[in-house]
C-alpha cells in the first residue's frame, strides 16, 4: 500500500511524525479544561488515560431529561446532496431566508431535477433586486429525488415563492434570519449574519472560497477541487476545512508572536515557527486516531478478498483530492499539513467518530402548524397550502444534514445501555451538538452515548461497533454475551 508515496512525506518525515505524535495527558487535560470552561459546562469534565483513551465523567448530578451539554462544532459541512432540500448558514448551519424561499428552491431543483436530458439546465431566470435569485443557485448538482406522487407547481409560482412575491398563510410566525451572502463573493455559502461570515472567513472559507476575494492560490483550482469532493466524497472538503483552519490558526500565532518579539529580543523564526504549527494543530491532535484508507469499514457489496484493493482505491482517491487541494492552497511554510498520511488521519477521525449535524427543517414545523389550525382557519390556509405540498411531496420534512466535528462529544464513549443521547429540543435551530440525560446520572459516572441503534442483538452490534475499531464490554454486552457463550458450551454445573 506504501506505493502512493508523496516526496512531502519523506521529505518532511520528522515534522510528520511530530505532528501525529499523541499529546501528554497533562497537555490534553488542559484543552479540555479550558474547552470546558469557554462552553460553560460545569457539570462535566474529561479524563484520559492511555489504556482506555478519552472519557466525558459527570462532576454534577444530572437528572432525566436534562441538558449535559451544547458542543460547537470545530468544523463542519452540509452534505453536497443536502444543498437542494435546506438552505442554512455555512457556519451555525441555522435555517435561513424565509419558508418560501426554502420551499422554492427545493421545488426549482425539482423542477431542474425531471429535465429529460438528466443534466442540469441553467435557464434560470435572474429576478433582480434580491439579495437571493435562482441564479444564485449553485447549480453544481441535480435533484434525483422521488418525484412520483407530486404535482408540479407553474413556474411563475416557483419564482414568486423565491423571490419573496408569494406569502404564505401564518408563515410569519417562522420567520428566519435573512440571507447575508460570502464577504469574498463566490456565491455559494450563505450566512444567517455578518458575524456567522465573519468568523467563517477567518475561521476556514478566506482559503476555500471561490470568489473574487479568494486567498487561495487560484480559484479555479479551488473550484476543481470542490467538483472532485462532489463526485467523489464529500468528506474531503471537511478535511479540506480542517487544514484551512490549522493555516489560518497558525497565520494568527505567528502574527502574535512577531508582535511580541517586537518588545524582546528575536529568536531564529524558523525554529519557532514549526511550534506554533505544532499548536496550531492541537484541536486536531486530540481527535485523530488512525488512517482513513485504513479504518474504514469495508462496504457490503465489497467482497473480503478485494480488501487490499479497495483499501488502496481509497488511498488513491484520497491522494488524487490532496493534489488538488495542494494546487489550491499550498504553501511551504506549512507543507507538513500537506502529506497524505496528515490527510489520511483527518478524513480519519471523521470516519470514526460518529458525528452526524442534523438541523431540523421549520419547512416540517410550517406544515405540521398549517395542518393543526382550528377548522375554518385551516380550509382557508390549505387552498394555498396544499398544493405546495402536493409539489414537494415527501421530501417536505427533510433537514439539514452533514458531519461535523465535535471536540466533546466525541470523547464520549460508547454503551449499548447509554444514560445519554444526543437530542435537538425545539430550541436548538443550529448545528450544535446537544446531550442529554436519559437517566439521572451521579457525581463520578462516565456520561455514554450509543454510537448504534442499540435495539439490534448483541451480534449484530459487535458487528457495527467492530467498523469503530473496539469490542463493547457495557453491561448489556457482558450479560448477552455470556448468554451466547452459555449457549454454545453447556455450561457447568456446580
Ligand atoms: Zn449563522
Ligand atoms: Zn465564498
Ligand atoms: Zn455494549
Amino acid at each position: 500500500m506504501d506505493s502512493i508515496c508523496d516526496t512531502l512525506d519523506v521529505e518532511f518525515a520528522n515534522e510528520i511524525s511530530l505532528l501525529l505524535e499523541p499529546l501528554p495527558s497533562s497537555q490534553i487535560r488542559e484543552y479540555f479544561d479550558d474547552l470546558l470552561t469557554t462552553r460553560q459546562c460545569g457539570g462535566l469534565s474529561v479524563k484520559h488515560d492511555d489504556e482506555r483513551g478519552k472519557g466525558v465523567y459527570a462532576i454534577n448530578v444530572f437528572k432525566e431529561g436534562q441538558l449535559i451539554l451544547k458542543d460547537q462544532m470545530l468544523v463542519g459541512a452540509q452534505h453536497s446532496s443536502n444543498k437542494m432540500d435546506c438552505l442554512v448558514c455555512s457556519f451555525c448551519f441555522c435555517f435561513i431566508g424565509s419558508i418560501e424561499l426554502q420551499i422554492g428552491r427545493k421545488l426549482y431543483f425539482q423542477g431542474l431535477g425531471i429535465s429529460s436530458n438528466g443534466k442540469c439546465h441553467s435557464d434560470a431566470t435572474d429576478m433582480e433586486d434580491d439579495s437571493y435569485t435562482v441564479s444564485d443557485i449553485n447549480l453544481g448538482e441535480c435533484s434525483t429525488n422521488n418525484l412520483k406522487n407530486t404535482t408540479p407547481l407553474p413556474k411563475e409560482i416557483v419564482e414568486s415563492l423565491i423571490n419573496g412575491k408569494l406569502e404564505l398563510p401564518a408563515s410569519g410566525r417562522f420567520s428566519l434570519p435573512p440571507v447575508v451572502s460570502c464577504p469574498g463573493g463566490c456565491g455559494e455559502t450563505y450566512y444567517c449574519s455578518k458575524s456567522c461570515a465573519d468568523m467563517d472567513w477567518k475561521s476556514s472559507h478566506s482559503l476555500l472560497c471561490t470568489g473574487e476575494g479568494s486567498m487561495s492560490l487560484c480559484k479555479e483550482a479551488v473550484s476543481e477541487f470542490i467538483e472532485h469532493a462532489n463526485d467523489t466524497n464529500d468528506i474531503f472538503l471537511l478535511a479540506a476545512k480542517v487544514i484551512s483552519f490549522t493555516i489560518l490558526r497558525y497565520k494568527k500565532l505567528k502574527a502574535a508572536h512577531l508582535k511580541e518579539e517586537k518588545n524582546s529580543a528575536p529568536h531564529g523564526l524558523a525554529d519557532i515557527s514549526f511550534s506554533l504549527l505544532l499548536e496550531a494543530w492541537k484541536p486536531i491532535s486530540v481527535g485523530y486516531k488512525r488512517r482513513w484508507w485504513e479504518c474504514i469499514a469495508l462496504p457490503a457489496d465489497v467482497d473480503r478478498c478485494d480488501e487490499v484493493g479497495f483499501r488502496m482505491q481509497i488511498k488513491e482517491m484520497a491522494s488524487t483530492s490532496l493534489q488538488l487541494l495542494k494546487a489550491a492552497i499550498f504553501d511551504k511554510e506549512y507543507a507538513p499539513l500537506f502529506s497524505l498520511d496528515i490527510y489520511g488521519h483527518i478524513i480519519g477521525m471523521f470516519e470514526l467518530n460518529n458525528l452526524d449535524l442534523v438541523v431540523a427543517s421549520p419547512v416540517e414545523d410550517y406544515f405540521l402548524y398549517i395542518d393543526d389550525l382550528p377548522h375554518p382557519q385551516k380550509k382557508e390556509a390549505e387552498a394555498i397550502t396544499k398544493p405546495i405540498l402536493d409539489a414537494i411531496g415527501d421530501d417536505y420534512s427533510i433537514g439539514c444534514q452533514g458531519t461535523a466535528f465535535f471536540p466533546l462529544q466525541s470523547c464520549m464513549n460508547h454503551s449499548c445501555c447509554p444514560n445519554a443521547k444526543a437530542f435537538k429540543r425545539e430550541e436548538d435551530t443550529d448545528g450544535q451538538a446537544t446531550i442529554i440525560a436519559l437517566q439521572p446520572i451521579q457525581v463520578g459516572e462516565e456520561v455514554t452515548i450509543s454510537y448504534i441503534d442499540e435495539e439490534l442483538t448483541y451480534e449484530e452490534r459487535q458487528m457495527m461497533l467492530a467498523d469503530y475499531g473496539f469490542r463493547c464490554k457495557c453491561l448489556k454486552c457482558l450479560e448477552e454475551g455470556h448468554q451466547s457463550n452459555t449457549n454454545l458450551v453447556t455450561a457447568p454445573t456446580t
